[in-house]
């Protein structure tokens, strides 16, 4: 049976290679006539579909246009549309696609025709005629295509035709964004920075670049670019989001063009102190009122059914509500499962590290909650019973998810508890839609998750960090996280802690 099995896969890997090879023959043919300066479409047509591979007469249109576009092969590619429109034939919903991601990319570096203009604007009444509602991505390649033709009114109305369905792509805001700044239309462009906030699509560089551009045209009077320039720094700052490498050192030039000190910096993780100006970055803590928010929500979302405890029995959410109402406040919550991975699939190294874990918080006198799985008391007895002699434990069942139930019990707690995990919560997860509560959960994370780690001499605990890791404005400085260089989290939410050594430090030269 075993082997049989094997033998499939085996088959199954033979049958993907080659179908792999032959569709890259395709490709390569296609490749190299583009390099060869061959134009006689009909032909490269006729050859590409002699040769295997997922190239067929009804997608090969579209697959030839995405493949110039990616190789930015632009000359071609527009000898190629001519061939498709002039040719009498039907353009196919993925060619017109093609095209209309053609003209984007293409439009956003050079000046378009005014027959591809033309092809823009008629497509997208053609398509309006032809179709009650748009698909989500042809509507997205319509809005890139109508961006880079300064048809923002179009654009708009596509937006909300996307929103219905779903949400529109990062690329689809930033794009429109963009085109606002560069022509003029402020006041629209702040309308839709606040919606691709709330949907949680946080700006590309392209709309940070055009808002600069904006600024830049617009005012020539040095203070009055420094106080527009702290427009989009107060932005990054309220919606706490590191900035990429590329915007950074665009905001930091700006910064300069206008006399000010602008330095690449560092953050000290243990005090919070900038490496260039010495000031120490504030910590937001929350509130009053801001952690009872927190703390009703998560109470409302205590019932059976709530898709935060989805995989959860009724009987196992009374028993843990019962079990926090009886033994809580705690000062704090390990998710012991996930502390325990980070020792290899041995259960006693795993025990160990929850025992180091679990002794580093006894010695400081805290009253620890161990929340764990039910498979775990199959593990080593005596391993078990000290960890359960110096905290309090509670097992749920083995399909339950831990985040939800240690996150609860430690907000549930009280306002001082804090928590351990290796895990970035996924917060957005948590408390799902409302972006002001997700911004509370994310600074109560910031403040009150300790983490744990492998060092040279063991497991390593790590308090949480002294200071609120976002844009800050303090006493004329303002402190700007971004993304270095090689991270790949463009334009995602920042949930755990961000690197402390890419900082700007940007202020006024006295
Ligand atoms: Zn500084």
């Amino acid at each position: 049976m075993l082997l049989s099995r094997r033998l499939l896969a085996f088959n199954k890997c033979q049958t993907k290679c080659f179908i792999r090879l032959h569709s890259s023959e395709q490709i390569d043919y296609l490749t190299s006539v583009l390099a060869n300066g061959v134009r006689d479409w009909s032909l490269v047509q006729e050859n590409i579909l002699k040769k295997y591979g997922n190239y067929n007469d009804k997608n090969i249109d579209s697959m030839m246009l995405k493949v110039m576009v990616r190789n930015k092969e632009f000359d071609a590619a527009m000898t190629f549309a001519d061939f498709l429109k002039n040719n009498n034939r039907d353009i196919s919903l993925g060619a017109t696609n093609g095209l209309l991601n053609l003209y984007f990319h293409y439009g956003m570096e050079h000046e378009l025709s005014n027959v591809q203009k033309q092809f823009i604007l008629d497509t997208y009444d053609k398509l309006h005629k032809k179709y009650k509602i748009l698909d989500y991505s042809t509507a997205e390649n319509l809005l890139h295509a109508l961006c880079v033709i300064h048809e923002w009114k179009k654009c708009i109305k596509l937006l909300e035709d996307i929103s219905v369905s779903g949400t529109p792509t990062h690329s689809a805001y930033s794009t429109l964004i963009g085109t606002l700044f560069k022509i003029n239309k402020k006041a629209e462009a702040m309308k839709m920075i606040t919606k691709s906030v709330n949907d949680r699509r946080p700006l590309l560089d392209y709309a940070y670049e055009e808002w600069i551009k904006y600024i830049n045209r617009k005012y020539k009077d040095k203070k009055t670019v420094f106080k527009y320039l702290n427009e989009i720094s107060t932005h990054i700052s309220n919606s706490c989001i590191p900035i990429t490498n590329v915007t950074a050192n665009r905001i930091k030039e700006a910064y300069i063009q206008v006399e000010c000190e602008a330095n690449i910096t560092s953050i000290h993780r243990k005090t919070g102190e900038c490496t260039t100006c010495h000031q120490t970055l504030d910590c937001l803590k929350l509130t009053e009122d801001e952690f009872t928010q927190l703390q009703n929500n998560v109470k409302d979302k205590l019932i059976v059914g709530s898709d935060l405890f989805l995989k959860s029995s009724p009987g196992e959410l009374q028993r843990f509500s019962k079990f926090v109402e009886k033994t809580a406040p705690y000062d704090i919550v390990l998710d012991a499962l996930n502390i325990s991975f980070l020792a290899n699939k041995n259960i006693k190294d795993r025990l160990y590290v929850l025992g180091h874990v679990v002794n580093y918080f006894a010695q400081k006198d805290m009253k620890i909650l161990l929340l764990g799985r039910k498979h775990m008391l199959k593990w080593n007895r005596s391993g078990l019973e000290y960890l359960m002699a110096k905290s309090l434990t509670f097992f749920t069942d083995d399909l339950s998810q831990d985040d939800p139930y240690f996150i609860t019990a430690a907000i549930l707690s009280g306002s001082h508890t804090d928590i351990v995990s290796r895990d970035l919560l996924r917060g957005h997860r948590f408390v799902l839609k409302d972006e002001n509560l997700r911004k509370i959960f994310q600074r109560w994370q910031w403040q009150h998750q300790w983490k744990v780690f492998m060092s040279k001499r063991g497991p390593s605990v790590q308090s949480p960090l002294p200071f609120t890791p976002c844009a800050q404005f303090n006493n004329g400085v303002w402190h700007i996280p971004y993304e270095s260089e090689n991270s790949c989290n463009e334009g995602k939410v920042n949930d755990g802690v961000p690197d402390c050594a890419t900082w700007l430090c940007l202020r006024q030269k006295t």
